[in-house]
């Protein structure tokens, strides 16, 4: 039988709380060019979205890590399956996340990025579930702070379903 998805946010909810990001960063960066950089796959269609509402010039990027291992046990099981195409040294740089979640997949994202030495490195990311923390990272621009629920929708999955909804659902599986 098919699961049962309840809805957390509508997709007027996610699409106007992105206008507002993209016009916060527009107004941040102002007479500055961006690299953006999606990671893949969960955060590419917030990507899309916030790539749209910023008035700058921009290039977008992508790249992808993947968590392995057991992942109660060590921050360091990340490893990076693609990386990007062009040096980053000397340019402001935003990186674009689905969810923020224990934090470990984006500390070792973001130390990799500080250590080509970008102008300037900030992360905006759709989702937050803060109590399910394990090292202190935060967004500089945060879509939504939600309780820690599995959510699947706009970008995110359940074992690779559900990607392609346009809102951020709650999967409630049915036998
Ligand atoms: P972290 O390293 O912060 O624990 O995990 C980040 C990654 O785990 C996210 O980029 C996302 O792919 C996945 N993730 C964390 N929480 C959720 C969730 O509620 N739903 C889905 N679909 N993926 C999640």
């Amino acid at each position: 039988m098919a699961d049962r998805i309840s809805v957390m946010l509508t997709e007027e909810e996610i699409d106007a709380r992105i206008r507002q990001m993209g016009e916060e960063i527009t107004k941040d960066y102002e007479g500055k060019e961006l690299v953006l950089i999606c990671t893949l796959k969960g955060a590419v269609f917030f990507a899309c979205e916030l790539a749209k509402r910023i008035d700058l010039p921009s290039q977008m990027e992508f790249m992808r890590c993947e968590s392995y291992g057991n992942s109660d046990t060590s921050s360091g099981n990340v490893k990076l399956l693609l990386d990007l195409d062009q040096d980053i040294a000397g340019k402001h740089v935003l990186v674009i996340e689905d969810i923020v979640d224990t934090g470990r997949t984006l500390s070792y994202l973001m130390e990799k990025l500080k250590n080509r030495k970008p102008a300037s490195l900030k992360l905006a990311a759709l989702l937050d579930k803060p109590e399910r923390r394990v090292i202190d990272i935060k967004a500089d621009y945060t879509g939504f702070t939600i309780p820690d629920k599995f959510v699947v929708g706009y970008g995110l999955d359940y074992a690779q379903n559900y990607r392609q909804l346009p809102y951020i659902g709650v999967v409630e599986v049915v036998d």
